[in-house]
């Protein structure tokens, strides 16, 4: 089970964007990243493609999410995240400041 989610409010906790914080948008599983809204703006230069103008856009790039801590919804904390079974044995994610179980984001 993931710990941080789409969905979830994160802080960020090194690099750059140190401090800043956003809601996860994309979470690229495989390579541990996450996209977070209005976080880690990058330049990017785009060719003219078929249906594109050429220039210069501004995207969010991915970042580590070792470099990411979950904001709590309980107690609006940055915490750590751990994974335990819920009463039905299912896998949960809780708190580990309030100890409380995180919901699943809407998203
Ligand atoms: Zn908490």
């Amino acid at each position: 089970m993931r710990k941080i989610r789409t969905g979830d409010q994160v802080l960020i906790t090194s690099g750059r964007n140190k401090g800043q914080q956003g809601t996860v948008r994309v979470n690229l599983i495989d390579r541990d990243r996450i996209v977070v809204e209005g976080v880690n703006i990058v330049k990017k230069h785009i060719k003219r493609g078929r249906a594109r103008q050429a220039g210069i856009v501004e995207v969010e790039a991915a970042f580590h999410v070792s470099n990411a801590r979950l904001i709590c919804p309980n107690c609006t904390q940055p915490t750590r995240v751990g994974i335990r079974p819920d009463a039905e044995g299912k896998n949960e994610r809780y708190c580990k400041k309030c100890e409380q179980t995180v919901p699943r984001p809407e998203a």
